[in-house]
């Protein structure tokens, strides 16, 4: 898959910004935070002549502390972050009636959002207010982190490695949170230009082994893990809706049934699921095309939402613009089994049993949709 820019000539496309990185490693005094986002680690490997089992994210931890990196992370901590507001948000809108006529939409696809923005204005409304996973790692190393680690947050330079290319632009937005008004993240690297910057320092694949990430933002859940694929977010939603719902757990899998959108007919999944007294309709696609197809039908009211997952690559971020490329090959499938692989071998498989987004609520944040949470968390998207 390839990512839509909306850029004429292709030049976003092709931006390397390791340089950017390379400089902040050389800043004295300045602490370097990294994230590593799911999908990175299906397919950083694929270059580097390792299979999907030795590819693991804590070698990728391993190299970019090799390189100089203080704090390395993992954006699943923020994914599950996002589920904690968008999952708050969307019982929010959903009990209030709101969701009657027009679904809520997630917002953590920028390519998506931006869709929406020139084409379909009209929906931005519908578009949860939650900042994407990305967006809520930075908002968070540079105000809880910050303050933990005791550090001003302008002396924090906060790096991303994405599957992505339209998240070098997402990170053009300014936190506004107390008297700091900077960047949240301030570079974003592909998958790509980490496999160049490893192979520039002479960084072998044999001399790689994990390590953890460091701590506080440190727990990952399954749910969080599936962000990178088409119907993770959704998936990774429905069991914490449930269990807020229920007052119990599902079964982690109850909602696998959201994971093929790519097999039906016109590449939009539907489904309508009983959750206690509730029916709620979702429905999932990936790819631009197939987003204009569904939001045609809500248009005409052939079709009807509650809840609807749009990720602008086919098959999500694992098929993003800024990962690996191989000529005539579609790796999005595969490197989406990997993701539920590791979800279904993860200890903890719900975004609201990850202890350090738990911590955080606790000791920092407040209630999820709270005061400082839309403070930090949330954004509008209306107002580009
Ligand atoms: Fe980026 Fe993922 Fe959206 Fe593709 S699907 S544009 S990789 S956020």
């Amino acid at each position: 898959g390839q990512c839509i820019t909306h850029c004429p000539v292709g030049a976003l496309f092709e931006r390397n910004d390791s340089p950017k990185v390379w400089d902040a490693l050389g800043v004295p005094n300045q602490i370097t935070v990294a994230q590593i986002a799911p999908a990175v680690r299906t397919a950083w490997g694929e270059e580097m002549g390792l299979s999907p089992d030795e590819a693991t994210v804590g070698k990728i931890a391993h190299a970019l502390k090799k390189m100089g990196v203080d704090y390395v992370f993992d954006t699943t901590f923020s994914a599950d972050l996002t589920i904690m507001e968008e999952a708050t948000e969307f019982l929010q809108r959903f009990t209030a009636g709101e969701l009657d006529k027009r679904p809520m939409f997630t917002s953590c696809c920028p390519a998506w959002v931006r869709f929406l923005q020139s084409e379909f204005p009209h929906f931005l409304p519908q578009l949860s207010t939650a900042k994407s996973p990305q967006q809520m790692f930075g908002a968070v190393t540079k105000s809880y982190f910050a303050e933990k680690i005791g550090v001003n947050p302008e002396n924090i330079h906060c790096i991303s490695v994405m599957p992505c290319v339209a998240k070098k632009d997402e990170c053009n937005k300014d936190l506004y949170y107390k008297e700091f008004a900077g960047k949240e993240v301030d570079t974003v690297i592909t998958t790509r230009e980490l496999v160049a910057m490893m192979r520039s320092e002479s960084i072998h694949k044999d001399n790689l082994h994990d390590i953890p990430f460091d701590t506080i933002l440190e727990d990952a859940s399954g749910a969080g893990v599936i962000f990178g694929t088409t119907g993770g977010v959704m998936e990774a939603a429905l069991r914490t809706a449930y269990a807020t719902i229920m007052g119990r757990n599902p079964s982690p899998d109850d909602f696998a049934m959201v994971r093929n959108s790519a097999k039906e007919e016109n590449g939009i999944l539907s489904a309508n699921l009983q959750i206690g007294a509730h029916t709620v309709n979702i429905a999932v696609t990936s790819g631009l095309a197939h987003a204009r197809t569904l939001l045609k039908q809500i248009e005409d009211g052939t079709a009807h939402y509650h809840f609807v997952e749009v990720m602008a690559c086919p098959g999500g971020c694992v098929g993003g613009g800024g990962q690996p490329v191989r000529h005539g090959e579609e790796l999005a499938p595969q490197r989406g089994q990997t993701l539920y692989a590791l979800d279904g071998d993860a200890p903890v498989r719900f975004s609201h049993e990850n202890k350090d987004v738990q911590a955080l609520y606790a000791d920092f944040m407040g209630e999820p949709c709270g005061h400082l949470a839309h403070q930090l968390l949330h954004t509008s998207h209306q107002k580009q």
